[in-house]
């Protein structure tokens, strides 16, 4: 395999946090090493955000809520901004798309469809004024008023490593739409591609102290959740953090927002063609190494189609092209970092010891010795009692559960802690249908698997709380508030 870009690639090193609209010194000298999950090499460091710094933030953030013209423009006026900044974020799509390849491992194609989700969102959030009512007449048998939808406040916004930019335009380009003002925190892996969107908000021009971005840690993750000047805190990340966050939220009754794990089904019904459902549902299992909360990670499947959907799946995984991902044609690039490589790997050493099949895969492709690379795996004669089923590995690993019957395949993909994405194959439409009807998910795909971030995103039981996306998203960043007329 040629790599079409050197071996190795520097990023850009910053050395102040973006606090209110401008680059201000961090209060300490701490940073985050920036390592190449490719070669393994430093490529740039950042600052690390400590408390004190997001005190100065969310000072910031409090200011430009109560006092600042933020809040009190009309919707029409921000949406100007959000223009603005989705234009900033576009003259940067190149830069960030290849930091977060460079950083994440993130392959060419995976990191530019990311960065274009993001470019969505800014495009979705500033026309949502246009269908979504602020405000509207209410009469009731002895009353009438004003509904009033008001900006939350302060909004607190903790993201993963991921799909930063992404993750991020779909928090607070909503955010923003609503007139909250905003602290963000993305996670200190990968943080070079978050700074060039602070670059892109510096140069939007936004009200004084409206937004500010600080990569950190959990305790600064943490510190800024308990924050009593937040009003709202949107987390997207593990259910595990996601838990403790909602009960830190719990002691002040403050608003939340969460997207979290998944560990997705996709159900092949008896009567179609395998055609047409691979490669694309191998894909959703394994594309960006399985580093998406949304992939679908169990394929339930015919018990007699079982040895059928294995081969053409082992197939797929065998010819991929597993590699550096700043090259074109590679299709899979490492996990994001060391402790991500460690913890795939001992999810495959649990899924042997349950007694599943390792059909292909289970270690370090051949040829790459460097960099955090698994190769594509797949279990088969796995029961979904197994961890390997029920837990999110967050790597290129599938499992194929049989089923004898359409009831038991709704039930198999049911049984989960989680409920945020799958997809069903079936050439009967209304099968198809029934079956996307019957799975507790927050979106399911039929003849096809896509995240769909421009309409409501989120999770059932242990997958989340709330809905991001469109105006349900928006709606997530406002209060209500009943104005009653005497007369
Ligand atoms: P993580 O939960 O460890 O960290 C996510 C972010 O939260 C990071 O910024 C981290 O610093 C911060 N954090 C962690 N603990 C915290 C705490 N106690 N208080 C405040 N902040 C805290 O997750 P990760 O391993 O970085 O990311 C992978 C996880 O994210 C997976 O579970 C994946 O499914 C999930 N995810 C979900 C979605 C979704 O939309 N549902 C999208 C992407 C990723």
């Amino acid at each position: 395999m040629t790599a079409t870009v050197p071996a190795s690639t520097t990023l850009k090193s910053y050395d102040k946090l973006f606090i209110g609209g401008t680059w201000v010194e961090p209060s300490s000298d701490k940073v985050i090493e920036v390592v190449s999950p490719i070669t393994e090499e430093l490529l740039a460091t950042v600052p690390d955000a400590q408390p004190a710094d997001i005190d100065k933030a969310v000072a910031a953030a409090r200011k430009a809520f109560d006092d600042g013209p933020w809040p009190r423009m009309t919707a029409e006026e921000r949406a100007k901004y959000l223009v603005r900044i989705q234009q900033e974020v576009e003259k940067r799509f190149d830069a960030m798309a290849a930091a977060f390849t460079a950083e994440i491992g993130a392959p060419a194609g995976a990191s530019v469809a990311f960065h274009n989700n993001a470019l969505k969102m800014w495009g979705d959030a500033s026309t949502l004024h246009e269908r979504f009512e602020f405000e509207e007449e209410r009469s009731w048998a002895d009353g009438h008023g004003k509904l009033v939808r008001e900006p939350i406040g302060v909004v607190a916004t903790i993201i993963p490593w991921n799909g930063p930019v992404a993750t991020a335009s779909l928090k607070i380009a909503p955010a923003l739409a609503a007139g909250c003002t905003v602290v963000l925190k993305p996670a200190p892996e990968g943080p070079v591609s978050m700074m060039l969107l602070a670059e892109a908000l510096e140069a939007a021009g936004l009200p004084e102290g409206v937004i500010s971005l600080l990569p950190g840690g959990r305790e600064t993750g943490e510190h800024l959740v308990r924050h009593k000047d937040v009003d709202k805190i949107s987390f997207t990340g593990s259910t595990a953090a996601g838990r403790k966050i909602m009960s830190l939220c719990g002691e002040r009754i403050a608003r939340v927002t969460l997207e979290l794990g998944g560990k997705s089904a996709g159900i092949i019904a008896d009567d179609i063609s395998l055609d047409k459902v691979f490669p694309a549902l191998a894909f959703a299992g394994i594309g960006h190494s399985g580093q998406v909360c949304a992939a679908i990670t169990r394929i339930v499947v015919p018990r007699h189609r079982q040895d059928e959907v294995v081969d053409t799946i082992k197939t797929i995984f065998e010819s991929v092209s597993v590699g550096d991902p700043r090259d074109d044609s590679v299709a899979i690039g490492p996990l994001a970092a060391e402790r991500q490589r460690t913890r795939v790997l001992d999810y495959i050493e649990v899924g042997k010891a349950e007694g599943a099949r390792l059909v292909t895969g289970g270690g370090r492709p051949a040829g790459l010795n460097k960099g955090w690379y698994v190769e594509p795996t797949l279990f088969a004669d796995v029961t979904n009692d197994m961890r390997i089923a029920q837990e999110e590995i967050f790597g290129p690993v599938v499992v194929v559960i049989p089923f004898d019957s359409i009831d038991e395949a709704v039930a198999i993909a049911n049984d989960s802690d989680y409920g945020l994405s799958g997809a069903v194959y079936a050439e009967d439409a209304a099968l198809a249908e029934s079956i996307a009807r019957r799975v507790r998910t927050g979106q399911i795909s039929i003849n096809g698997w896509d995240m769909c971030v421009t309409q409501p995103f989120g999770g059932y039981k242990q997958s989340g709380l709330g809905r991001e996306g469109n105006v349900e998203g928006l709606s997530s960043f406002l209060e209500t508030k009943l104005i009653q007329f005497a007369d």
